[in-house]
């Protein structure tokens, strides 16, 4: 959530550090500000509520900052409202150490009381207030940035990406962080600090991932990596392989339009790479296959649509290798006392590899010697590095805050693990084995077929706009697209509606249904499609909407339904794939017929961070 970019070099910092927090408005925010320290090190700071282009207003693009050293960020309120007051950055009181912070200082509290007893007044309701006085506070005390900075890190509980500019220290950004990303580039034109490879990659393809605890000086001569001790320490840089155009719209009026489409090339990188010549090759995830043999269950996690994915993935596991799966909510998850055997495979699912609670409840397993798994889209992140084996899904930036092409991938990788293991435990036969990869491979050209449908769902979308209510269900599988496509809707369209395994509605929720209300069958499980049909129908006898969305082999439909919509055959395991398309595309034109902000809807931020 939140962003920040920072830049020390030879250039105006203002205007890249503006430009490089537009890259980053897709995670969220709800106010900004930047600061720049001139050559004699004295610091300006201009902050606005509201979106980013009021700060382009006042600052004249940053032209109106003169200076080759700065800090920006866009806020994301947790302490305190969305206001100028509470922007970022923070000072203190005159104005020679200068801080912008990404997540949340737990124990903000006590260190406030400290402070004030030592002196310090408060302006703002912020941590990140406080968090910028304790650095100036340890600052005072020993003189030294770096000082200040590790013994800030030694204080504080909680996450935070922060970076301090200090007035006696001209051209010099000082950062650190724990669990909120940070990534740091450099090149001849200076150095670069964000929260998001996106803001920067403009300048710099050479990328450090920084870890826990690791603090960070950059100026225009270098970036120079300390750990908590001040002692210097070596790091490698990652090579970024996409380009800024990846994260660009392209001409597309939305990302999360652009990302729908890119969904094919996304399936079809993700199988590739993992299925090559008839063969599935997971080898990457360092898993023996005596290890698939004697894993007794799975747990996955997630939060939100990677958790969907792991709903989809029980069934699937279950029913091809026969392995028992729990799937859990990850805030849910990690502050359970759940009862384990040491012989599990959790499996962590996040596009963004930062989601706080996914990495706390890996964290968490890992201290129990649990054998951890993550499927993550975002190279060299939190929960990529700590977990003990990593699929990485091949979806490239999302900058939509809804997601669907890294839900698509994160759903072939399960589809992938799922194979392994029924392959290796040989709970299939060879036959269905090699047809359920042939499978895999068409995928992509269904998904096409099903985006090739999209003027019918824009004008099914054109006609339910008015729906208060809707209402998703299904069995099985369905029931897992259910509930993502219910998600996706209530995230971008802001229309209430709610997701139930179909057999469950008439036990209590059906009271809900009224006439036109809109209630949307998925039917791409054969031996389940007749009773979801019965279960719809319940909701037409009073007075329901009803629509369905169903294979092209599904039979039995009733011509009493108001609308029904089809997606190419494909093994029904794998159906969640082609129906969760038509799902988001009747979300997104909704959105946009509703007028809302698509791709960065109100309340919500990309990569949720915070607990
Ligand atoms: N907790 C800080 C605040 O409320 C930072 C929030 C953020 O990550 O944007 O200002």
């Amino acid at each position: 959530m939140c962003g920040i970019v920072g830049y020390a070099g030879n250039r105006q910092a203002a205007p890249i550090i503006l430009d490089g927090l537009t890259k980053l408005e897709y995670r969220g925010y709800d106010s900004a500000g930047v600061a720049v320290s001139d050559k004699n090190g004295d610091i300006d700071i201009i902050k606005a509520k509201g979106k980013l282009k009021v700060l382009y207003g006042l600052t004249d693009g940053g032209n109106k900052l003169n200076g080759l050293c700065g800090i920006g960020h866009t806020r994301w309120a947790t302490h305190g409202e969305p206001s100028e007051n509470n922007a970022h950055p923070h000072c203190n009181d005159d104005k020679t150490v200068v801080a912008v912070h990404n997540g949340i200082i737990e124990n903000f509290s006590p260190l406030k009381a400290k402070l004030m007893r030592r002196g310090y007044s408060f302006y703002s309701d912020t941590d990140t207030e406080v968090a910028t006085k304790l650095v100036d506070y340890y600052y005072k005390k020993y003189g030294e940035p770096l000082r200040a900075i590790s013994e800030f890190a030694l204080h504080v509980r909680g996450a935070y990406a922060l970076a301090v500019l200090f007035k006696e220290f001209p051209g010099k950004i000082f950062a650190i962080r724990k669990d909120s990303p940070m990534v740091i580039g450099y090149t001849d034109g200076g150095a670069f600090l964000a929260s998001d490879v996106p803001a920067i990659l403009k300048y710099t393809r050479n990328i450090y991932y920084t870890d826990n605890h690791e603090i960070v000086s950059l100026s225009n001569d270098g970036v120079v990596f300390y750990n908590l001790d001040r002692e210097e320490i070596r790091k490698e840089y990652t090579v970024i392989s996409w380009d800024a155009e990846a994260a660009e719209k392209g001409g597309w009026e939305h990302f999360m339009l652009k990302e729908i489409h890119e969904q094919p090339a996304v399936v079809r990188n993700t199988v590739n790479y993992f299925l090559h010549d008839g063969k599935l090759d997971l080898s990457e995830l360092n898993l023996s296959d005596e290890y698939f043999k004697d894993t007794e269950s799975i747990i996955i996690t997630g939060c939100g649509s990677a958790y969907h994915v792991g709903v989809v993935a029980q069934y699937i596991l279950e029913d091809i290798a026969r392995i028992p799966v729990r799937v859990e909510i990850a805030s849910e998850f990690r502050y359970r006392k759940p009862v384990l055997n040491g012989k599990e495979l959790v499996i962590v699912i996040s596009q963004s590899g930062e989601t706080a609670d996914s990495l706390a409840a890996l964290r968490e397993m890992k201290e129990q010697g649990i054998r951890t798994l993550a499927i993550v889209n975002v190279l060299g992140s939190s929960i990529a590095r700590e977990a003990d084996s990593v699929f990485y899904t091949k979806a490239g930036p999302e900058i939509s805050v809804a997601t669907t092409k890294a839900y698509s991938a994160q759903l072939i990788a399960m589809y992938m693990i799922a194979l392994k293991f029924a392959k290796v435990r040989a709970t299939i036969s060879e036959e269905y084995y090699t047809q359920l990869k042939n499978e895999l491979l068409l995928l992509p050209e269904k998904i096409e077929t099903v985006l090739g449908s999209k003027e019918q769902i824009q004008k099914f979308a054109s006609e339910m706009m008015d729906k208060q209510d809707v209402f998703f269900i299904g069995r099985g599988i369905d029931y897992a697209v259910s509930i993502e496509s219910s998600l996706k809707l209530k995230e971008i369209s802001y229309i209430h509606s709610e997701a139930y395994a179909a057999g469950e509605l008439k036990h209590g929720t059906i009271s809900l249904i009224e006439n036109g209300t809109l209630v949307l069958g998925i039917l791409t499980q054969s031996k389940l499609t007749e009773k979801t049909i019965s279960n719809l129908v319940e909701t037409a006898s009073r007075g329901a909407y009803v629509a369905v969305l169903a294979s092209e082999n599904t039979l039995g439909i009733p011509d009493s339904f108001k609308k029904v919509f089809r997606i190419p055959q494909t093994d029904e395991h794998f159906s969640a794939s082609l129906a969760v398309i038509t799902m988001q595309l009747f979300a997104y034109y909704l959105s946009v017929l509703r007028g809302n902000d698509v791709d960065k809807p109100r309340n919500l931020a990309k990569s949720v961070t915070v607990e």
